[in-house]
């Protein structure tokens, strides 16, 4: 038996049908960028995410980019996030000279840790990035009262977290100023290809995210601001557009799964030797992945994939300890429970064409692992 972390082909043929005339349609049109595929996706997207606007854009890095650019993050200016997620949280920061500050996470759902961001808060902080890491959103009240009582802007990085709830059924980037999401083909709502989008309740932002979307340019060829080119492919919206309609169900499928091996973990008597993940009482979690934390961890990921079993660490390197973060002064052990999940955890497939079988024999296999 074989156990990809993720089977896009499985996916594509459930939905050939529905896909392929759209992306014919967009060919014979000829209409590439922008346009009113992108315009139809953005406002369908807006309405699932509760936003009341959505713009469409180049890929999920783009969209903190320019989320950043529109609230004007200065050089020199402080921006607060975790330091446990994928590079482009912290990069688009410091792509703009402006400074990443970390803070360590709640070590049940790896998300940022809200009472420890006030203690980080100096008179050059700006804004605060918290994400919704592997599709659970992080505890976003006390973070807003935290920016409401210091006058910052809060972004939320929601690229695996579409669709995902807060308490109260309020839905990733709808509570922050902006929310920033992904289209890579691995999240839940993948494109054919790069793209992204930020929503916002603001209808300032919503226009200066739409000029700085298009070199500034307002109008054609007037430019009052300094963008780039962040546009959404009308390729990839259409795509994204079918796409969406499912997403309900597959979310559904993800989290059957999860239910699967929180059980599975459960009869063979595995929680010994493996934590499943933490789903907090009154979120919807969309389980962009199940991770694990695991004794043994680097062998038992060579066991997985002996067996043929696709896994992967997310993220082996907490951003305090890259190479790249040096000049921020931080060292190894600054942030204890961040480098302790960089060290403990692996994601194991949790997409929603997996089969009993399959799901079963990756359980057979950890425990086999352990025996
Ligand atoms: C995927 C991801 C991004 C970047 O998205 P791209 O579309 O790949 O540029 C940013 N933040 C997080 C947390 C992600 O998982």
């Amino acid at each position: 038996m074989q156990v990809p972390l993720l089977d896009l082909k499985a996916q594509y043929r459930t939905i050939k049908h529905e896909i392929d005339p759209v992306v014919q349609e967009v060919i014979e049109s000829q209409y590439f960028i922008l346009g009113p595929k992108v315009a139809e996706f953005e406002e369908a997207v807006a309405n699932y995410c509760q936003a009341n606007y959505a713009l469409g854009v180049s890929s999920g890095t783009d969209a903190l980019l320019i989320a950043l650019m529109a609230i004007d993050i200065q050089p020199g200016d402080e921006v607060i996030t975790t330091t446990y997620s994928f590079f482009a949280t912290a990069g688009s920061i410091a792509r703009l000279h402006a400074k990443p500050v970390f803070v360590d996470i709640d070590p049940q759902t790896f998300n940022i840790d809200p009472a420890k961001i006030e203690d980080k808060i100096t008179e050059k902080t700006r804004a605060i990035i918290p994400v919704h890491l592997y599709g659970q959103m992080a505890d976003m009240d006390p973070i807003m009262e935290i920016a409401r009582k210091h006058n910052l802007y809060v972004i939320e990085d929601a690229a695996q977290a579409i669709g995902s709830e807060y308490v109260d059924g309020r839905r990733a980037g709808s509570i922050g100023h902006i929310g920033c999401f992904s289209f890579f083909p691995s999240k839940n709502l993948g494109g054919f290809g790069d793209g992204g989008l930020v929503t916002t309740n603001d209808e300032k932002l919503y226009e200066k995210l739409k000029y700085l979307r298009n070199h500034g340019a307002h109008p054609k060829y007037y430019h009052k601001m300094i963008g780039g080119n962040f546009r959404l492919d009308a390729l990839q919206a259409a795509v994204l557009n079918v796409k969406l309609k499912h997403l309900d169900e597959w979310t559904a499928g993800r989290q059957k799964n999860a239910d699967f091996y929180d059980q599975g973990i459960e009869q063979r008597a595995l929680q010994k030797y493996v934590t499943p993940p933490v789903r907090k009482e009154g979120y919807r979690h969309i389980f962009n992945q199940y991770i694990l934390r695991a004794q043994k961890r680097d062998e038992l990921v060579q066991y997985l994939k002996e067996h043929q079993i696709g896994c992967e660490i997310y993220y082996p390197v907490t951003f305090n300890n890259q190479e790249c973060f040096k000049y921020l002064g931080y060292g190894k052990g600054d942030f204890p429970l961040a480098e302790k999940a960089a060290d403990e955890t692996l994601a194991i497939p949790i997409y929603p064409e997996l089969t009993d079988d399959q799901k079963n024999y990756v359980l057979d296999t950890i425990l086999n692992f352990y025996k």
